[in-house]
Parts: C-alpha cells; structure tokens; sequence
C-alpha cells in the first residue's frame, strides 16, 4: 500500500500518509482546555483567555471538533449562542468595556470557537480588531479583583436559571 495516493476534488494527488497527517493534524480547542474554564456543559465550554492587554477576553469554545456553526443541529446552534450572549453580558456587567466585540473566524484552528472580547478605546488596537493593526502605546489596562470568580459567578447567573 506503500505510495497509494488518491486522487483529491482538486486534481491534485496526495499520499494517503500525507492525508492522515492532515486530517489527524493536532488541535489545540481539541487537546486542551486552551484557558481557565469558567463554565462547561455537554456542548461548549467558556474559558477566561490569559492576555493582559484584554482582560475579560474570553473563548467559548465547543466541545467537539466541528469547523462551522452551521454544521450543528439547530438547538445546539441555538444554545451555543445562548452561551456566547450569556458570556457577554457576564463581561459586560463585571469589565464595564466601552465596546464587546464578538467573532467567529477559525481561519487558523477550524474548530467552533467564539470570541468575546471586552474592549477599551484606549486599548493599543483600537478601533480596529485585536488582530488588526496597533495604532498606539496601550496604558495598562484596569483588572477588576478576583476577575475569574466574578465572571465565574454572572455566566452562572445567566445559564443556569
Ligand atoms: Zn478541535
């Protein structure tokens, strides 16, 4: 079986064990936790994202390896979305942003993830995306005390009545 190789939509032709690779290639949403978990469910899990620039940056990230919302059934599109806007509001209530952002891309890891982001017009980024271009020298960024148990406690208020 030694130089199989398949014949792909594309016309390009590629050994089986170059196919394996890509598809069993490691996945970082898959392998770990990729945070401090705030919440979980059987569906998604919401983790508090360590970056000091965005403090409330958080990830709701599914638990299974799917690379489109639009790949779930309806009711777990729905309550995915349930957790994203309950995440939200949760880093709205406690960072007091003067903006969330909130974004889908996947581009790098196509595995369903959401990004809430808290942002501040001073923050280094503003008002392009935290992937965008920097168009200052960002001041340090406020951290609300005991960040993690405070947002830990509004998602809870909001998934769970
Ligand atoms: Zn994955």
């Amino acid at each position: 079986m030694r130089g199989t190789r398949v014949s792909l939509d594309s016309g390009v032709h590629e050994s089986r064990r170059a196919i394996i690779s890509r598809v069993k290639a490691p996945c970082e949403l898959c392998d770990g936790s990729a945070g401090n978990v705030l919440y979980e469910d059987d569906l998604a899990r919401i983790v508090l994202v360590d970056d000091v620039e965005h403090p409330g940056f958080c990830r709701v990230i599914l638990n299974r390896h799917v690379a489109e919302t639009t790949d779930l059934s309806p009711d777990d599109r729905r309550h995915l979305m349930d957790i994203v806007f309950a995440t939200e509001k949760a880093v709205r209530d406690i960072v007091a942003p003067d903006k969330m952002n909130v974004a889908s891309l996947g581009n790098v890891v196509p595995h369903v993830h959401w990004h809430v982001i808290p942002r501040r017009k001073e923050d280094a980024h503003f008002p392009n995306p935290i992937w965008g271009a920097r168009v200052r020298e960002a001041s340090p960024a406020p951290i609300p005390p005991n960040l993690p148990g405070k947002l830990r406690a509004a998602i809870a208020l909001e998934l769970c009545d």
